[in-house]
C-alpha cells in the first residue's frame, strides 16, 4: 500500500521539513499491524516526492485479534484486500508517522506550515465501492483536482470490466496539514464496506481532524456516518493505535497558568462578569456569527452556545491542549453530533498568520488574549484580525494594570499571569485602540468590567470596535 506526496514548491525539498523526514533517509516505523516505511523517490529543488509505504501483516492481524471471530469465511481471514489498498490503516500510519505535519507543527520552518503549497497525492489503489461520483463528492468541494483510473477486476479477463478500486491523483495548492487531515478522515470513509458504531474517542478524532472543513462540507453527514460506523476487528486495531497516538504537549503549562490567573481574580468573580459583558455587547450589536480568537478552554463559547441568538460559533486557539479541554466542556451542551457540527467549529491556528477561516463572521472576540503576545507580534495580530478578517465588530478585553495594586496575593509590580508579555494602563489601551480604529476604519468605545475603583478604575478593560 502506497501513498505518495509530491510538491513543486521551491525549494521542493522543504517538504522534508514539513514532514519531519529527511529526504536523504529511508526510515521504518513499527506499527501494531505491520510497518511503515518513509522514503523519497525524488528530491530535487524543482520537485520532491515523499513515499509512505505500508506493509500490513494479515497473518499477524489474525493472531493478535480478540473476540468476534468467525464472521468471515475462513479463507477471507488470510486472503483479503487489506495489505494492498488505502484504508484506515493508512490513516493510522499518517497520524503516527506524520503526526507533527498533521497537527501543523514545524519548529524549523514555522512559516511553511501556514503556506499553501502545490501538492499532488497519488493513491495507487483506493477502494471506492460507492463509485467514482462519491469519491468526487468527497474531494472536489475541498478544492482538489481529481484524476481517476478505474482498475480492472482482472487484467487477464478484460471483459469482466472494472473493479471498485481506483488509482487516484489529487492535486491542490493547500497547506500540508490540511491535506493530511482530509486524507486521514476521507480514506476510511471511502472504504466503508464494514462499518458499525464506534465510541466517543473516534468522535473526537473526527472532530479534531475535521475541524475547519467538515461542518461546511456538502456531504458532511455522509462522511460523519460512514466514519463513525466502522468497527471491524481491523478497525479496532487501527483505532487502538490512534488512541495511543503521542501528541507532545507543550501547552499544558498554559492551561495551569490560566487557572492561576483565575484564582487571583476569583474574589470578584471577574471572569464571569467579563464573559457576560462580552455576550451582552455581542447581542447589542446583533452579531449572529461569532469567532472567539484565543478561545482557551471555551468558556465564552459555552455561554454563546446556550444562547440561540448565536447561529454560528467558532473557537480558535494556538494550543491544542486548550482546544481539547474546550471540546470536552462543550460536548455537554449538545445532544447530537450533527447539532454540534452544524453550529460550532473549533480549530487550531495562530493569530499571527493570515487565515481565511477567520473571514465571514459578524464579530470576533479577543478575551484576555492580546497581552499573551509580544508587542512585535501584536502588530501581526492587528492586521490578521482588523485588516484581513475585518469583521463588523471586534471585542478586545485585557487587564487594566492600574488595578493590580488592589489584588491581594499579587506582589507589587508583578503581572497577573506568567505568560503576560505586557499589561496596559487605561491610557495605553485607549491609545492603542484609537490607533487601530484609525488604521483599519473602525469606531471604538471603551468600557470597564468589574467594580470600578475611583482611583485605579476597573480590573478589566474592554474595547468594542465597530
Ligand atoms: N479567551 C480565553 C483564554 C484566554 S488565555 C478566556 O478568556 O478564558 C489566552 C489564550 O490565547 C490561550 O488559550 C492561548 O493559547 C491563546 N493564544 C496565545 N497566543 C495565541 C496566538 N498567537 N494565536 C492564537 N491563540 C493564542
Amino acid at each position: 500500500m502506497l501513498l505518495t506526496i509530491t510538491t513543486t514548491y521551491r525549494p521542493a525539498t522543504d517538504l522534508g521539513y514539513l514532514l519531519h523526514k529527511h529526504p536523504d533517509r529511508c526510515q521504518t516505523f513499527p506499527l501494531s499491524f505491520g510497518q511503515a516505511h518513509v522514503f523519497y523517490s525524488e528530491a530535487s529543488v524543482e520537485q520532491c516526492t515523499s513515499v509512505l509505504m505500508l506493509e500490513v501483516d494479515p497473518v499477524g492481524l489474525i493472531r493478535s485479534r480478540t473476540g468476534s471471530a468467525g464472521r468471515e469465511r475462513p479463507l477471507e481471514q488470510y486472503v483479503n484486500d487489506r495489505p494492498y489498498v488505502a484504508s484506515s490503516f493508512l490513516s493510522v500510519a499518517i497520524a503516527q508517522v506524520f503526526s507533527s505535519a498533521l497537527s501543523g507543527k514545524c519548529k524549523d520552518r514555522p512559516e511553511l506550515v501556514t503556506t499553501a503549497i502545490p501538492l499532488t497525492v497519488h493513491l495507487p489503489v483506493l477502494p471506492c465501492h460507492a463509485g467514482e461520483d462519491f469519491l468526487r463528492q468527497l474531494f472536489e468541494p475541498l478544492g482538489y483536482q481529481i484524476t481517476t483510473q478505474p482498475l480492472p477486476l482482472d487484467s487477464t479477463f478484460s471483459d469482466w470490466g472494472h473493479s471498485s478500486y481506483f488509482s487516484v491523483k489529487l492535486q491542490h495548492t493547500i497547506r500540508l496539514s490540511e491535506l493530511l487531515s482530509h486524507l486521514y478522515v476521507l480514506i476510511p470513509v471511502l472504504d466503508n464496506e464494514k462499518h458499525y458504531w464506534v465510541g466517543n474517542e473516534e468522535v473526537n478524532k473526527l472532530l479534531r481532524y475535521g475541524s475547519g472543513w467538515l461542518n461546511t462540507h456538502p456531504v458532511c453527514e455522509q462522511i460523519t456516518d460512514r466514519y463513525l460506523k466502522r468497527q471491524r476487528y481491523l478497525t479496532r486495531l487501527a483505532l487502538a493505535q490512534l488512541s495511543e497516538e503521542d501528541i507532545a504537549d507543550p501547552d499544558t503549562t498554559d492551561v495551569i497558568q490560566a487557572q492561576e490567573e483565575a484564582e487571583i481574580e476569583q474574589k470578584i468573580c471577574l471572569n464571569q462578569q467579563r464573559l457576560e459583558t462580552v455576550v451582552a455587547a455581542l447581542k447589542q450589536r446583533e452579531a449572529k456569527r461569532v469567532v472567539d480568537l484565543g478561545c482557551g478552554e471555551g468558556k465564552l463559547l459555552q455561554l454563546l452556545l446556550k444562547d440561540p441568538n448565536f447561529e454560528q460559533i467558532a473557537g480558535m486557539d494556538v494550543s491544542q491542549r486548550a482546544l481539547e479541554i474546550a471540546q470536552e466542556r462543550l460536548e455537554h451542551e449538545y445532544a447530537t453530533l450533527a447539532q454540534r457540527l452544524s453550529r460550532l467549529q473549533l480549530f487550531q491556528g495562530s493569530l499571527t498568520y493570515r487565515d481565511e477561516r477567520l473571514c465571514g463572521y459578524d464579530a470576533a472576540t479577543l478575551i484576555e488574549v492580546i497581552e499573551h503576545l509580544d508587542l512585535n507580534r501584536l502588530t501581526l495580530l492587528e492586521r490578521v484580525v482588523f485588516e484581513f478578517a475585518h469583521p463588523k465588530t471586534v471585542i478586545v478585553t485585557t487587564p487594566n494594570v492600574e488595578y493590580n495594586v488592589r489584588f491581594e496575593g499579587l506582589p507589587a509590580g508583578k503581572l497577573r499571569h506568567r505568560d503576560h508579555r505586557f499589561e496596559w494602563t487605561r491610557a495605553e489601551f485607549e491609545s492603542w485602540g484609537h490607533s487601530i480604529a484609525e488604521r483599519f476604519g473602525y469606531n471604538v468605545e471603551f468600557y470597564g468590567i468589574g467594580a470600578s475603583d475611583p482611583e485605579v478604575g476597573s480590573p478589566t478593560q474592554m474595547g468594542v470596535f465597530s
